[in-house]
């Protein structure tokens, strides 16, 4: 027997309608690429949106076509997601940190058709254009007056383009599984591979993701998601905020400590997200000149481990709670948030710190567990820790084009490629990367918490911790510094400098010092390269 509820499809144009309806006044601000700072309000959001998708029409986009995005967080960029989705069409977010060989990969592996673009990228466009043999047109998003010269194919401003359609237009219905937006992960092994949303998807991760123990995004906050949209689907932020009504506050082009810390404060933000790496521009920014934070309440840091000194400063000093999140691309990307309940709200200090470390709990929706090489299900006791594996209806179940194969166990579990341990109050803690591990006489040992120590010695700029094979051990770790310049520690003294703080069979076997490390087109160290390197590297105990 089927139940007698209404047939309303989980479609993402609903989330744009209901902001439009019920939140038509509320404020969308950004600073716009050209250069000023731009206000408009949900209801002209969406009006935009569906002129967006009527001209798209007019172009010949359809369901399923997929049209690409190279842009900041403004209000055109989160215009241009709804009207896409609101024909069924799907948006791929093309990530410009990405080294150029791999932007031409992904847009000729999605087969793009139109790209929308900032004017910062026009340049970059017109050198590889002649390779993106997909791509019929190419609309600039700025007005007439700054369209500059160029030989971009079918080139366009965004709003002549939109100027030739009114907003009488009817989003479509379909399916609520139907596709409605891609983003291809960085691909730190081999090339990236594609992840393929859905609108329900995306609904569905939108609502999880503006719980309360999640963002708690309410209509009186003012959220300013500095993450950029093509960064892991924007943390799902285009999404959650006009779905709770919460203002909107986006930030451009500018995302250093200097221009956040100025539209923070002008704009009255009181919730933002981004990577580590932004938080540590804007307290650097603050201590050069004595700036404080007053509206701001909360911060969702995520994409790498939050260093503990950010997470202490923001809330001793500023007075303003820390989210540490997790998640990945193929999660939506929010898979888990720590705050507080009421299992540790009796901590303080320190001990309540430690707890902030760790990367939190997931909400409904998120089946999160940990499990051996065999697949044997490991314990909840906060120590034992194993591969982080992922189920639930936000979470990727196969790549675009099938690449990679099938990435689910015979659970139906999807692997994060992380390792963690999970506490009895279900909080997680990120304690490496699987393949980064070193497995030392059938234990593991993890680079993380080496690296993390390693940093704190003052001398030490950079560091990275591989395992390199030993015949008794299988493998052994090899600690890897970049000094401060003009210091020069010596294996000595870094080694007494972790003595004690760590299991004495995870103390390095070596240490080395080099000028600098390679990294990836999103900054992680390329752990890969360095296990390259030091591969015939012969360790003194072996
Ligand atoms: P990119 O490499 O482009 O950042 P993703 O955002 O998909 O791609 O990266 C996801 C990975 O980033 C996770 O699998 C995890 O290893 C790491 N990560 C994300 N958030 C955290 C966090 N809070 N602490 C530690 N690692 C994290």
């Amino acid at each position: 027997m089927l139940g007698l509820m209404q047939d309303w499809p989980l479609l993402i144009h609903k989330i744009i309608d209901h902001a439009g309806r019920e939140h038509a006044h509320r404020p969308v601000i950004s600073r716009s690429v050209e250069g000023e700072m731009h206000f408009t309000d949900y209801g002209t959001v969406r009006e935009r949106a569906l002129k967006v998708a009527k001209r798209l029409e007019k172009d010949g986009i359809r369901l399923g076509d997929r049209v690409a995005t190279l842009a900041w967080n403004t209000w055109r960029h989160l215009e241009t997601w709804y009207g896409i989705t609101g024909i069924g069409a799907i948006y791929h977010t093309v990530n410009p940190r990405l080294f150029e060989d791999q932007i031409v990969y992904i847009m000729n592996h999605a087969e793009d058709r139109i790209l929308l673009l900032d004017l910062t990228f026009v340049p970059l466009m017109e050198k590889l254009q002649d390779r993106l043999p997909t791509v019929e047109r190419f609309v600039v998003l700025t007005d007439d007056a700054h369209m500059p010269e160029t030989k971009l194919r079918n080139a366009v401003p965004y709003e002549t383009w939109i100027g030739e359609v009114d907003s009488d237009f009817a989003w479509h219905s379909f399916d609520e599984n139907t596709a409605a937006g891609m983003c291809y992960t960085s691909g730190t092994t081999g090339n990236p591979k594609g992840v393929l949303y859905s609108h329900r998807s995306n609904v569905i991760h939108a609502m999880t993701a503006a719980l309360p123990d999640m963002l708690g995004v309410t209509s009186k906050d003012r959220v300013m998601p500095v993450v950029p949209l093509f960064h892991a689907n924007g943390w799902s932020l285009a999404f959650s905020v006009p779905m709770t009504g919460a203002s909107l506050v986006l930030p451009g082009p500018r995302l250093d400590g200097a221009s956040v810390h100025e539209i923070l404060e002008t704009q009255k933000v009181t919730c933002t997200a981004a990577v580590p790496t932004v938080w540590l521009g804007l307290l650097a920014h603050l201590d050069k000149t004595g700036g404080t934070l007053t509206t701001l309440k909360r911060v969702v840091i995520g994409g790498s481990a939050c260093p503990r000194a950010v997470t202490e400063r923001f809330e001793r000093q500023f007075g303003v709670e820390v989210l540490h999140a997790w998640g990945m691309t193929e999660t939506s990307p929010l898979g888990t948030v720590c705050s507080i309940t009421d299992d540790y709200a009796h901590l303080e200090g320190e001990a309540l710190l430690d707890i902030k470390m760790k990367q939190g709990r997931t909400p409904f929706g998120v089946e999160m567990v940990i499990k051996d090489d065999a697949d044997r299900l490991l314990p909840r006791d906060g120590k034992t820790f194993g591969r982080l594996k992922v189920r639930g209806p936000a979470i990727s179940r196969a790549y675009f084009r099938g690449e990679g194969g099938n990435p689910l166990d015979a659970e139906g579990y999807f692997d994060t490629g992380d390792v963690a341990t999970i506490d009895e109050f279900g909080y997680m803690q990120i304690t490496d990367r699987a393949k980064d591990v070193i497995k030392s006489g059938g234990e593991w040992i993890s680079s993380i918490d080496l690296e993390n120590l390693a940093v704190g010695h003052p001398d030490v700029a950079e560091a990275a911790v591989i395992g390199v094979a030993h015949p008794k051990w299988d493998e052994r770790p090899l600690l890897i510094i970049v000094p401060k310049a003009g210091k020069e520690p010596t294996k000595e003294d870094l080694l007494a400098f972790m003595q004690g703080k760590i299991a004495k069979w995870w103390m390095p076997d070596d240490v080395v010092l080099v000028p600098d490390l390679p990294h990836t087109a999103t900054g992680k160290i390329q752990k890969m390269a360095l296990r390259d390197r030091f591969k015939d590297y012969r360790l003194p105990t072996a």
